[in-house]
């Protein structure tokens, strides 16, 4: 059954086609020979009643000439046995020539009442009546054809051996009896001689199966092979695709159902060709972009790692892995444009690329921050690289046009000193490009192990900060804005104070940075949000319901989803009067998308809120901010102030600024003032509005000992999530 299933299909056609041919051959041989043996039986029969007839007529004629004493009893008999059965022979059997045909084997017997046999061509005068059927024993055959012969006469069938062979043929007699003789007479011989032709017909039916079935194979094989020999090349095709070659099966001229199959088969070859190739394409593209940076082209942080691992590997004395991170680039970005910020990146690797010796590797490790792997150079050679890198990456942007300054953080970590492999090298790097960011000067910065401790530092301080949150270690301290025309108090800012139960007195410029680090932001802003509201009413009792209180938001306050329901919810909450306060936000806002900034101060300003830009002049100074987004006030920072006295340029510079913001229409505020001196430069180029030590220190506000509000811990925890 295995052998069957497994065999090829144009074998199993064939197969199937003989056995169905020769089925018909079998059938149509069958009928044919029963139909001509039938009747050719029929033949044979007829022969024998009409020779029984002819020898009655015969044996009456005689019978009468017998009677009318022509002939003795026994001439008449002698006469009978010549006249059917022929002359006796030498041989003792009658020759059978005669008159009346028999067939080749045919004779005549007669027997008597008694079954001896009067005629016979080789038993005369024996009597047979217990001769029995050599194949049916109990087939008493003498007997038989006498009773059919009394009772009218017909046909008997028995077995005899034939005369001259070795074998035994089936007989058909034909009896009737003659009352004058008192004998039955017998015509008998073989049924083969009558339907012998009836076999030849057997014959030419399996010579016609032969010729037929040959016929047939050949014609089947043409046939079967039509199909199985297209069908082998699609399997064949089909064996190449799986292995990758998409090759077309040479058509057919045939429009059938193999035609069809073949024009098919190409047409989904081709079709899978083009999807493989698609996929292989995107494929490339997937390990290209697994390794590489689109907008630079460069290698990206895998191919980096695998690089600088593999050249540890080999053993090499000293490495440095360098970052190089593009100061403010988010605000550059927003600035100029995606575009160019993209252009600038690229010109960035390629400057680089430009400078570096051959072993060297540059890798864009993610958004704005470039990795560079040296090997086996002197410290100082390192610093020679980075200034040639800007000098050609300046020559490249002012080439294309590019007017913005670009400027970088630098940090880097020694190989084997800071780490024996990439990711202990590139963790250390981090952590100083982490300190390169946080002084945003432009020194290289080189791994220090002190580092570390200021990343465990601010850990502490985040868990010290969330502590001092939520027990209320963190107070208010209010600062007077004054009007130089009036002496007149006319707002205030609330700063932060935290005093530490562990660390005692925390400056803002350490704590809050480091909340800005941690994920407090959120937390901490509301927090002050609250305190503030909540305060408002002995601040104002003091100054009056005039001025303004300024409450600083860090920028990752301000652009936090939930920013302006907290301040909604704030406002509900102590049913304040945001026409009362002022939200501080700085330049750094900016990183984030113009649009959004721009609705949420929108917002803020139609709730009531006043706007004011903190800091102005440190961050990302661009006075394009000051045209694009509805503020109320600009703060210029202490750091101006404090170059008043000494520098005219920065006098002429704010004398600038002034101008501009009177135009638009901004307030603007003198931070950091603290003498006489700085006070009357200011007035000349038209400040009016001070904030600083001369008139006052922050300082908290002095109200009757109530409990200060809880803050919601459900909806900080909640918003605890960046
Ligand atoms: P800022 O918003 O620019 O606040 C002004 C800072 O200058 C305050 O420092 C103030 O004490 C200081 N200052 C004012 N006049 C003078 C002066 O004449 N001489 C000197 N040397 N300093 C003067 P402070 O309170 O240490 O706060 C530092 C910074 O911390 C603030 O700068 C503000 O950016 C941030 N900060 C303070 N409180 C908060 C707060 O509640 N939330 C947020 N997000 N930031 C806050
Ligand atoms: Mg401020
Ligand atoms: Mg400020």
């Amino acid at each position: 059954m295995k052998y069957w299933r497994n065999m090829a299909l144009s074998k199993r056609l064939l197969i199937y086609i003989m056995i169905l041919v020769l089925m018909a051959v079998c059938a149509i041989g069958a009928v044919s020979y029963t139909i001509s043996k039938r009747a050719l039986d029929d033949k044979g029969k007829t022969i024998l009643e009409n020779g029984v007839v002819m020898a009655s007529a015969y044996l009456n004629e005689l019978w009468g000439d017998y009677e009318r004493g022509e002939y003795t009893y026994d001439e008449a008999v002698e006469n009978v046995r010549v006249f059917l059965n022929g002359e006796m022979t030498s041989a003792g059997h009658r020759d059978l020539m005669t008159g009346i045909d028999l067939g080749e084997h045919g004779y005549f017997i007669i027997y008597d009442t008694e079954g001896t046999a009067v005629v016979h061509p080789t038993m005369e005068n024996q009597n047979l009546w217990h001769v029995v059927d050599p194949i049916r024993q109990d087939y008493y055959l003498v007997q038989d054809q006498i009773a059919i012969a009394m009772n009218g006469g017909g046909y008997a069938h028995y077995a005899w051996a034939f005369p001259t062979e070795d074998r035994i043929g089936e007989k058909i007699t034909y009896a009737q009896y003659l009352p004058e003789w008192q004998w039955v007479v017998v015509a008998t011989t073989y049924e083969e001689d009558f339907n012998k032709s009836a076999r030849s017909i057997i014959l030419v039916l399996i010579l016609s199966a032969i010729l037929f079935s040959g016929i047939g194979i050949v014609g089947a094989s043409m046939f079967v092979t039509s199909i199985t020999k297209p069908m082998k090349h699609i399997l064949e095709g089909m064996k190449d695709a799986s292995d990758g070659d998409f090759r077309q099966i040479e058509p057919i001229r045939r429009n059938d159902e193999v035609g069809q199959l073949i024009v098919g088969f190409n047409q989904m070859s081709c079709a899978i060709e083009k999807a493989n190739d698609h996929l292989k394409k995107q494929a490339d593209r997937i390990a290209f972009l697994a390794y590489n940076d689109v907008i630079s082209e460069l290698p990206n942080r895998n191919r980096f790692s695998d690089y600088v691992n593999q050249r540890i590997e080999k053993g090499i004395r000293s490495g440095y892995v360098l970052q190089l991170d593009i100061k403010d680039f988010k605000i550059v970005n927003s600035t100029v444009g995606s575009e160019v910020g993209d252009f600038i990146l690229k010109h960035v690797g390629q400057s680089f690329l430009a400078v570096k010796d051959e072993k060297a590797m540059i890798a864009r490790t993610s958004g704005n921050e470039f990795s560079i792997w040296f090997e086996d150079i002197h410290q100082s050679d390192l610093i020679k690289i980075i200034n040639a890198f800007k000098r050609v990456l300046n020559e490249r942007l002012e080439r294309n046009q590019i007017k913005q300054t670009i400027d970088f953080h630098y940090a880097y970590a020694v190989y084997p000193e800071h780490g024996r492999n990439f990711d202990t090298l590139y963790k250390h790097t981090s952590i100083a490009m982490k300190y390169a960011k946080e002084n945003r000067d432009l020194k290289v910065y080189r791994f220090e192990d002190t580092m570390l401790e200021v990343i465990e530092n601010d850990l502490k301080m985040s868990k010290l900060l969330e502590y001092a949150i939520y027990n209320q270690e963190v107070t208010v301290a209010y600062q007077n804005k004054v009007s130089l025309a009036t002496e007149k108090v006319i707002g205030v800012e609330a700063l932060a104070r935290w005093y530490s139960s562990t660390l005692g007195f925390v400056s803002p410029g350490v704590f809050i940075p480091a909340i800005n680090r941690s994920n407090l932001a959120l937390v901490f802003g509301q927090y002050m949000l609250e305190q503030v509201f909540f305060e408002h009413r002995f601040v104002h009792q003091k100054f009056g319901d005039h001025i303004k209180i300024a409450i600083n938001i860090s920028p990752i306050f301000f652009i936090e989803k939930q920013f302006i329901s907290i301040v909604k919810h704030a406002v509900e909450k102590f049913s304040i009067d945001p026409r009362q306060f002022v939200f501080e936000i700085t330049e750094d806002v900016f990183i984030s998308d113009l649009d959004n900034i721009k609705e949420t101060v929108g917002t803020l300003k139609t709730m009531g809120f006043s706007i004011s830009l903190d800091d102005f002049g440190t961050g990302y100074s661009s006075l394009n901010y000051l045209k694009n987004i509805d503020i109320d006030e600009v703060k210029i920072d202490k750091s101006f102030i404090d170059r008043i006295t000494t520098d005219d340029k920065t006098v002429a510079m704010l004398a600038a600024i002034r101008k501009i913001t009177e135009a638009y229409g901004y307030e603007v505020v003198a931070e950091g003032v603290e003498t006489i001196d700085q006070i009357n430069i200011l007035r000349t180029v038209g400040y009016d509005t001070i904030q600083g030590f001369y008139y006052s220190k922050p300082e908290p506000i002095q109200y009757e000992e109530i409990s200060l509000p809880e803050i919601e811990m459900g909806s900080v925890e909640n918003n605890n999530t960046k």
